[in-house]
């Protein structure tokens, strides 16, 4: 608050008063505190910001950016803040495209999956042969292959949280009828 006074051509006297710049006076009546000012003429007073703010007619985000500029302090005020916010609004963006894609990814791979259990099962009852227990197991399934085939077509969202462990159980199984 001192240096900034001081900056802007006032000299505080001993008792660390100053003539108010924003009303006329003779007698020194705005005292300046370490972290503020205060008027006792015309019952004002603020921080550094205000102080400068008032003296040179600027907002406060002006009179912050006169501030840093004035003393070279080097703070990012409003562009460059507004930039990173940008560039992290960039990156969510970024990133929730590349979980779509992820998702459809795994979207495609299961529905194949699914079709191809879904041939597999439809072959062994094909197949007839009620002594191949593999034909019971099938007619047991096949439904439910086709409730998760359709599904996955119509709310893979709610699928991938409700029947992604039941997918994976499939995927073992499938590979084990291949082999
Ligand atoms: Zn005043």
């Amino acid at each position: 608050m001192r240096r900034a006074v001081e900056f802007y051509g006032f000299k505080p006297n001993r008792s660390g008063y100053i003539c108010c710049p924003f009303h006329s006076e003779k007698t020194p009546s705005l005292k300046i505190y370490p972290d503020g000012w205060w008027c006792f003429g015309c019952n004002s007073g603020g921080d550094v910001i205000d102080f400068v703010g008032r003296l040179m007619n600027l907002n406060y985000l002006d009179s912050c950016k006169q501030i840093n500029s004035d003393f070279s302090l080097g703070l990012e005020i409003g562009g460059k803040r507004n930039c990173a916010a940008e560039r992290k609004s960039r990156d969510k963006l970024r990133l929730e495209q590349i979980q779509r894609q992820e998702f459809a990814k795994w979207q495609t791979k299961t529905s194949r999956l699914l079709c191809e259990y879904h041939r597999v099962l439809y072959k062994f009852i094909q197949s007839g042969g009620t002594d191949n227990p593999q034909f019971f197991t099938a007619l047991q399934n096949i439904g439910r292959v086709e409730y998760l085939i359709d599904e996955l077509e119509r709310e893979p969202n709610e699928f991938y949280r409700t029947c992604r462990k039941e997918v994976e159980e499939i995927r073992k199984s499938l590979t084990g009828l291949k082999s």
